[in-house]
């Protein structure tokens, strides 16, 4: 993929919760090895095995950011307390709201650690609400707001756009949805 894109193309991967520690770790390190400037590395092992993701953060250089093993306040706290991760990936779907998830970015703000809000699947009105977050609270590093992109046609009117790699927010109250899309939503029922 490097010497696909060049180097000036930020990589990040995500593992799913895909390796045990050991081979996180030998993964992760032949990343660095090799000199492939890989920006991060979400989420390695299983989201119960936070012992396994602090034994694999204090081994490699790459940070890791912590997707499955955060929903809720709780799990952070946990994060946090095992030094497990140095990001954590806050979702409106994970989390529950806007308003979890400010405690989260502030949470993580206040142990210092990194932060990215995230997507799972949602369509333009979902991630508007992500991007508003963002636009509101701020995080550390660049967000990860690209689903509403995997939509063919968008069920509302207003709402969020995209220009290449950025979401523009709606100058319109709330999160600008003008309308639904009746005609489109009424034909794919
Ligand atoms: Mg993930």
């Amino acid at each position: 993929m490097r010497a696909a894109v060049g180097p000036d193309v930020r990589i990040r991967l995500d593992a799913n919760q895909g390796w045990t520690p050991r081979e996180a770790v030998r993964v992760i390190r032949g990343i660095t090895d090799a000199g492939l400037d890989v920006e991060l590395v979400e989420q390695p092992v299983h989201r119960r095995d936070l012992d396994g993701m602090a034994w694999v953060s204090d081994r490699v250089e790459v940070p890791i950011l912590a997707d499955e093993s955060v929903f809720d306040v709780r799990d952070l706290v946990e994060v946090i307390r095992r030094r497990a991760a140095d990001m954590v990936n806050v979702k409106l779907a994970k989390c529950g709201g806007l308003q979890p998830a400010r405690t989260l970015l502030d949470l993580a703000a206040a142990h210092g650690m990194g932060t990215i809000v995230g997507s799972m699947m949602e369509g333009p009105v979902g991630v508007g609400a992500a991007a508003s977050l963002v636009a509101a609270c701020g995080t550390t590093a660049v967000s990860d707001l690209d689903a509403a992109w995997w939509l063919a046609w968008s069920p509302v009117a207003g709402g969020i756009r995209y220009d290449g790699a950025s979401v523009l927010l709606p100058d319109a109250p709330g999160l600008g949805i003008a309308d639904v899309n009746e005609a489109k939503v009424q034909r794919h029922g």
